[in-house]
């Protein structure tokens, strides 16, 4: 096999910048970028199905528990990067407790009045 093969031949005018016609876009950066309740209490809500804390495991108990869960908390979003670098313990600790509030409030709500 010959190692010229796929090499074709560049102009001399065309810079590094020219090479990538399409340019960088939001869309291409959506997976960096999260709402870190919503992770929070994903998380949670499936810990609590492990341990059997859910008032019911079927489908549309665990869509209404989660919805109302993240309802109850304002988004908090940032750049999954950066996401634990300035977080404190106890800013860590605090979040918790909102997010443990949350599942419990969607828990008690879904309990009284289920959909299924
Ligand atoms: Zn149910």
């Amino acid at each position: 096999m010959s190692e010229e093969t796929d090499v074709s031949p560049e102009s001399p005018l065309q810079t590094e910048a020219d090479a990538d016609p399409a340019p960088l876009t939001i869309y291409d950066l959506l997976d960096e970028i999260s709402n870190e309740n919503e992770t929070d209490i994903l998380k949670l809500v499936y810990e609590y199905q492990v341990e059997e804390k859910l008032p019911c495991q079927c489908r549309e108990c665990l869509l209404d528990i989660t919805a109302v869960a993240l309802n109850y908390l304002p988004p908090q979003y940032s750049v999954s990067i950066h996401r634990d670098l300035y977080i404190t313990p106890e800013a860590k600790a605090a979040r918790r407790v909102e997010v443990e509030a949350a599942v419990l409030h969607a828990c008690e709500k879904v309990k009284i009045r289920p959909h299924h």
